[in-house]
């Protein structure tokens, strides 16, 4: 039968069906929950892309703390996935449940700031180096409203992604090269109008096919991560983002870095580990510990363009908005995130132990002669099925083997740890021990040798 990223296919297979059947015998409670979850929720889950996991069904959590998590049948894992980066400081952190708590006695949602609000907006601006913030519930939202500004304050209609993005539901980015063409991504339901009719796509890492696209003067804003997460991870090479940045300037693009899932840089994420120079930032998932949050800012000459449209508007609704947010309780949780969690001691233990994980990760990779990689953004580590970096999204797409993905995906679980689905991606949290990453890379081992035996 054919290799799969040098694995035999029929092996894949039969290691698949042999882990699932184990996965079962070990969640009976769980198995059973599915039943009645089933009977409320379409899909048998609150979100329909909880069934999108590999396991046969889903499992359901009792509890987590730090970077472990137990699931119903007394299951205990150690978590990598770490809520896809919601908790990747941990799950509930002691400064962070506190602060939960106390604001709960007091009211939750206000429509007004609290004493906390004042704090929190001078620590972003010393932490992330732009003057102008805002908060909203989530990180899709803060695209939302930061590509709504760029749009107002250039006067321009189309924006700019990279292909293989992923920048929340925002549905302007969902536009993807399928050979060479912009097409809707694929699985879209019930879009208002066709994404690339006003959202250029090229790749990233394509300095040339940037400038061409950028040349036409209609683009309001580039819309990036700084390292592409959301497919297999792809660096930039060296000279990208200096290139990014200067064409984008010239051209009269704003350029919007999305921190989402590169907060695992460092305490001031890439932008200020790499010194980018973005006119508008975004950050959500775990700025306020997992509670629904996300913060964008941005430059003093955006605000003064901005004041300067909202100056000729009559006054109205500005299309940002939503009730619950910075709410009080969104407030609590980011500033004890901020002042007691996100801290340079922290980072320094997750580089660590990161750097830890690359290594047994690689050198099981390497005595496997696998012709695997991989790749780490600060505390966010991935291994890849391509033998070496990659450039660009086309390519990230191609390592994507579905079957394998399962297997080793499931293979870890039942070894006892728990990596983000739908790609390999790991993170290490403060709470991330030795032993946990001493479990995972022997995990990995086991689950090699396997399907390789
Ligand atoms: N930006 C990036 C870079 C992301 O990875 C994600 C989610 N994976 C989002 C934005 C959207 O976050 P949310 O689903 O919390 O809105």
């Amino acid at each position: 039968s054919p290799l799969l990223a040098g694995i035999d296919a029929t092996r894949i297979s039969s290691f698949f069906e042999a882990e699932s059947a184990h996965y079962a015998t070990a969640r009976p409670r769980s198995q059973a929950m599915a039943g009645d979850l089933a009977q409320g929720f379409y899909q048998g889950v609150p979100m329909h892309w909880m069934r999108d996991w590999p396991m046969p069904f889903a499992m359901l959590v009792a509890e987590a703390r730090g970077a472990t998590l137990t699931d119903i049948d007394g299951n205990s894992l150690s978590d990598f996935c770490l809520g896809d980066t919601g908790s990747m400081f941990g799950h509930s952190p002691e400064s962070v449940a506190k602060a939960i708590a106390a604001q709960a006695g007091i009211g939750i949602t206000y429509m007004l700031p609290t004493p906390k609000a004042a704090e929190i907006g001078s620590l972003l601006r010393q932490r992330f180096g732009l003057p102008h913030w805002q908060v909203a519930a989530t990180a899709t939202d803060a695209n939302r409203y930061a590509l709504r500004v760029a749009r107002a304050v250039t006067g321009r209609g189309k924006i700019l992604v990279f292909n293989g993005c992923y920048h929340g539901t925002v549905d302007e980015t969902f536009v993807r090269l399928v050979v060479g063409m912009p097409v809707p991504r694929p699985g879209l339901i019930g879009q208002a109008n066709d994404p690339t009719l006003n959202t250029v796509v090229v790749e990233f890492n394509d300095i040339p096919a940037l400038e061409q696209a950028l040349a036409s003067r209609e683009i309001a804003c580039v819309i990036t991560e700084p390292v592409l997460t959301n497919s297999s991870m792809v660096l930039p090479e060296p000279g990208f983002h200096e290139a990014l940045r200067q064409l984008t300037k010239a051209a009269g693009t704003l350029l919007l870095v999305d921190e989402t899932h590169t907060i695992s840089t460092g305490p001031g994420g890439y932008t200020r580990r790499y010194g980018l120079e973005p006119d508008l930032f975004v950050l959500g998932k775990p700025i306020a510990g997992g509670i629904p949050a996300s913060v964008w800012g941005f430059t003093e000459e955006v605000a003064q363009r901005l004041d300067a449209v909202r100056a000729t508007l009559p006054p109205g609704h500005s299309g940002m908005g939503t009730t619950l947010s910075a709410n009080a309780l969104v407030l609590a949780t980011m500033h004890a995130t901020l002042t007691r969690v996100m801290t340079d001691e922290a980072y320094a233990h997750m580089e660590r132990l990161a750097g830890i994980l690359q290594q047994g990760l690689s050198a099981v990779i390497e005595t496997a002669r696998l012709p695997w990689h991989v790749a780490r953004v600060g505390a966010r580590v991935e291994f890849i099925f391509a033998p070496k970096p990659l450039k660009n999204g086309t390519e990230a797409e191609a390592t994507h083997i579905h079957e394998l993905e399962a297997a080793v995906h499931l293979g870890l679980l039942n070894r006892g740890v728990l990596i983000a689905p739908f790609h390999n991606m790991m993170l290490v949290s403060p709470a991330t021990g030795e032993a946990d990453v001493a479990r995972l890379v022997s995990a990995f081992g086991d689950v090699v040798k396997a399907l390789t035996a």
